[in-house]
């Protein structure tokens, strides 16, 4: 038998073009890294617009940009293939998740452990602060092997799949989110945005951690009532009327509807996973729900500035956090969860491509039921 030297990778050559499928050598590792064979790979609806020039050359910087030929790819899953010389406890043909989340390792938030607020912060396979980070890992997803650092691999248990695991990114940011929020027992929790790929996976984990209620808003009154479905006992759902225009306020249906949820006190905690688009208003909406010394979190991707009334912030002793992405750590959480069947990831239904229709695959991300569509790329199949 020939050790393989080449493998296959969907490759960006220029911003608005479709990716190309080139042979290119498989890495080896560095004496800290592994290298992985990819199984799957998650993709998300951003990807499309990042290749379609959505970034490209209107890019505030940049630099913020991987150099081309770029291989894409934020949530590749797959088995280590081989390992460093210095990698001393994960071995190959073990499952992993790849979490993307680069950091320099040196300064001072690297050093006390706080490795999402590095300065050279930077997502393998996507885009980010460093351009010496996105050469130093140049291989996302969407190719058959990838290098990655060991402490930047989550273990999988027997019971996740590839395809349920590729979904890691967006259940993580819910996650990481939702432990600063505390959300658990005797807790009601609302989150804005609960059909869409990131409130969905929020619902999914407050069932899990163990949330008393959870209460989710959204504009399709079908994807709603299907979430609702995953626990119709604790889940209650909300179809928000479009009130485009009108400001947000106390005297909201959203949050009269939310206080006749919680004995008339408000919601305990709020995380916003409103899509690209949503207004600045639909944010305020929910943060309304709050009780007062509740807490908002916001992983969705609102544009737009708040209206943000600081006076009813204070007297109300809300907080407010923006929180990206996740640990490492916070990845091995959930792969337990999985494990000892807590969280059950099985409401995802996977959508896989092969390697080779990675561009029909992007084009068709629009066309999804909700968050429960889960897009996958399948490198194994590259032919
Ligand atoms: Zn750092």
């Amino acid at each position: 038998m020939t050790a393989m030297t080449t493998m296959v990778a969907a490759r960006l050559h220029k911003y608005g073009e479709p990716m190309r499928l080139d042979r290119i050598p498989i890495p080896e590792p560095r004496a800290t890294d592994v290298l992985v064979e990819v199984k799957a790979c998650g993709i998300v609806p951003n990807l499309a617009r990042v290749v379609a020039n959505f970034f490209g050359t209107q890019a505030p910087d940049p630099k913020a940009m991987p150099p081309l030929p770029a291989i894409f790819g934020l949530d590749p899953v797959g088995v280590i293939a081989k390992v460093g010389e210095q990698v001393r406890s994960i071995r190959p043909g073990e499952r992993v998740y790849v979490n993307p989340a680069r950091k320099c390792g040196s300064c001072r938030m690297c050093r006390s452990g706080q490795t999402l607020d590095c300065p050279n912060f930077t997502f393998q396979g996507y885009f980010g602060r460093s351009q010496e980070i996105m050469k130093a890992y140049p291989y996302g997803g969407l190719c058959q092997f990838i290098t990655a650092p060991e402490d930047a691999l989550v273990r999988l248990p027997d019971n996740v799949s590839f395809e349920a695991a590729a979904r890691f990114g967006y259940l993580g940011t819910a996650y990481a989110a939702m432990k600063k929020l505390d959300v658990g027992p005797g807790q009601t929790f609302l989150v804005n945005g609960i059909s869409g790929m990131l409130g969905l996976n929020a619902a999914m984990l407050a069932l899990a951690m163990g949330a008393t209620k959870i209460l989710g808003t959204g504009r399709n009154a079908a994807l709603l009532e299907k979430v609702k479905a995953l626990s119709p006992r604790r889940i209650e759902v909300f179809a928000v009327p479009d009130r485009k225009g009108e400001p947000a306020g106390p005297a909201d249906p959203l949050v009269a509807w939310a206080k006749s949820m919680t004995e008339g006190y408000g919601v305990d905690s709020v995380l916003d996973c409103l899509p690209p688009g949503a207004s600045a208003t639909a944010l305020m909406r929910a943060l309304y729900t709050l009780r007062r010394g509740g807490r908002a979190a916001n992983v969705g991707a609102v544009m737009e500035v708040l209206p943000m009334n600081a006076f009813w912030l204070m007297t109300n002793r809300i907080g407010l956090q923006g929180s990206v992405w996740f640990t490492t750590g916070e990845g091995e959480d959930m792969a337990a969860m999985v494990a000892a069947g807590t969280l059950d990831v099985s409401p995802l239904e996977h959508r896989s491509y092969p390697l080779s229709q990675v561009n029909e695959a992007l084009a068709a991300m629009n066309d999804r039921n909700g968050g429960f569509t889960n897009f996958i790329v399948d490198p194994t199949r590259a032919e």
